[in-house]
């Protein structure tokens, strides 16, 4: 006896008291060829859709929630028809991030499953399933069922797991193997951990392949923040910390590496809290040393790693052990910092509720300098317009980005966000017009000629970068286009380089805000992650 695929219509095969679509049915036969028994149903190859709102984190996420299901056999959907399962994996940051990603999940719906039948499975996960509109969040996503959160003991990844499974098993009406097999260990897994650990595994650790030709990759290695800054929703929408241990994070650097990713970025809600229970009392909490130094150490020796990078973190996370892992493995971790200041003002600060000051950010600056030379490159987050800024909260922002020399702000307006402190103290209220002119005010400091980007770019020109290519230079033929280890972008002479390969360069001069380089030596290419093959359906 053995098992084989017969193609059948219900029709064939229950006497047509269902609608006459194909399914697969998995048969015993004899030697004869003759049927035994059946044994499953297995709907056609059933394909899904995610689409991923916001940040970094989210998309590092959004590899584990499609490992869920790829390893159920789904496949991802090809074009631009409708999948058997949409995923809206969301952000909620702002009022606008919300209802955008509930109207991707109307839209999802509207498409029609697989391209013939009945509506696709719309699951819409992440940040929106905490969001404080949850009536409308779950009219977008056609039932409470299908909005699924990180808060709770089990990972988010294993509750989208379970509706994944009990959905299959009204598609298939017969469970399979695997799935009984996935639904037992995540009933087992769940409680176990509610009982004994506070710092919680997350996810898969088999990520699939990255978009096609992707020469970067995301891993996330933490999740969650209850730092309650005044300004964030997210403590309400991931309260819950978990990071990853240190094995599951090798173990996934390695596959990305194996499947050609050759630089690999580390992202979290709050990284400086992996390893921790709480973002508060993080360093008060029982891990000794600098959790975060001993991984980007030992994730640095992985064998093909080329580059890698931290993502955000909070200023107060950077300390003596992390410099020193950087400069130690200067070779692979970049000199590169994203360290959000939010705003130069003490009083601004407080009311933000962070947890450092100017002179804290100033200090921490200057052993930064000390430890990974002038080189190194600094991006930020500012927040313009917050409550009560008053002028000269705004000038302390402005001589703080003077001083740190930033090679990039990310400057964002202040806008309320409902369920936050701040969202209640309309009175002091900057108006928008003043907030607007304050953005204006930083960002032409960064871009003006001889603005700070312009003068970082001035003081890589002459030295040896060690520049990834990631594409063709569009506007400059014959070129192409990579990120330095200081993540400016270069513009390389040299028809015959190609996606992904490491080049050793010179930048010469800045055209239209390109660094422009020579090669100097290169290492041979790689060849890049494509994108699994689509499903013919
Ligand atoms: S540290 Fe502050 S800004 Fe960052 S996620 Fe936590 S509450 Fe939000």
């Amino acid at each position: 006896m053995h098992e084989v695929a017969v193609n059948y219509t219900e029709r064939d095969l229950i006497g047509g008291t269902c609608a006459s679509r194909s399914w697969m049915r998995r048969a015993d036969v004899d030697e004869h060829g003759s049927r035994a028994k059946l044994t499953r149903w297995v709907p056609p190859m059933l394909t899904y859709r995610i689409s991923t709102l916001g940040c970094r984190v989210n998309h590092a996420e959004a590899r584990a929630l499609e490992q869920v299901l790829l390893d159920r056999g789904l496949r991802p959907a090809s074009g631009p028809g409708g999948a058997h399962v949409e995923v809206i994996h969301s952000c909620a940051v702002t009022t606008r991030a919300a209802a955008k990603s509930r109207n991707a999940a109307r839209r999802a719906a509207r498409r029609t499953g697989g391209g013939s039948g009945p509506s696709p499975l719309v699951i819409v996960t992440g940040c929106l399933a905490a969001d404080p509109d949850r009536a409308r969040n779950a009219d977008a996503a056609g039932g409470e069922a299908n909005l699924i959160g990180h808060a709770g003991d089990a990972t988010l990844p294993e509750r989208f797991a379970h509706r994944v499974e009990a959905w299959l098993e009204g598609q298939s009406q017969v469970q399979t193997p695997a799935q009984k097999q996935a639904q037992t260990q995540a009933q087992e897994q769940a409680p176990a951990r509610a009982r004994s650990l506070r710092v919680l595994p997350m996810g898969s650790t088999a990520p699939p392949p990255a978009a096609g030709g992707h020469v970067r990759a995301e891993v996330k290695i933490q999740d969650g923040c209850d730092a309650h800054c005044t300004f964030c929703i997210i403590p309400r929408l991931r309260p819950t910390l978990r990071s990853k241990t240190i094995e599951q994070v090798v173990e996934e650097v390695r596959q990305l590496v194996d499947a050609g990713h050759v630089e690999v970025v580390l992202t979290g809600i709050f990284i400086g809290a992996w390893g921790h229970e709480t973002a508060l009392r993080r360093r008060q909490s029982p891990s000794s040393g600098s959790p975060l130094a001993d991984l980007m150490d030992t994730v640095a020796q992985i064998p093909g790693l080329k580059r890698l990078r931290l993502s955000s973190m909070e200023p107060g996370d950077v300390d003596e052990p992390l410099l020193d892992a950087m400069s130690a493995n200067d070779g692979v971790i970049v000199p590169h910092l994203h360290l959000p200041l939010q705003s130069g003002s003490d009083r601004v600060l407080r009311r933000m509720n962070r947890q450092y000051g100017a002179d804290d950010y100033r200090d921490m600056l200057a052993m930064v300098r000390e430890r990974l030379g002038d080189d190194v490159a600094l991006t930020t987050d500012v927040i313009c317009g917050f409550p009560g800024e008053t002028p000269a909260d705004h000038a302390a922002t402005v001589a703080m980005a003077l001083e740190a020399g930033f090679f990039h702000m990310h400057v964002f307006p202040y806008s309320p966000r409902p369920g936050t402190a701040a969202a209640r103290w309309r009175d002091q209220a900057v108006d928008g017009a003043t907030a607007r002119q304050r953005v204006r005010a930083l960002i032409e400091l960064e871009t003006r000629p001889g603005g700070l980007r312009a003068r970082f770019q001035r003081r890589l020109l002459g030295r040896g970068l060690r520049v990834i290519i990631e594409q063709a230079d569009a506007a400059r033929p014959g070129r192409w286009l990579g990120r330095c280890d200081q993540y400016a972008l270069v513009s390389i002479d040299g028809a015959h380089l190609q996606t992904g390969q490491l080049v050793q360069a010179h930048a010469e001069e800045i055209h239209d805000d390109v660094l422009l380089g020579q090669v100097h030596a290169e290492t041979p290419a790689v060849a890049l992650p494509q994108l699994p093959q689509g499903c013919p359906a």
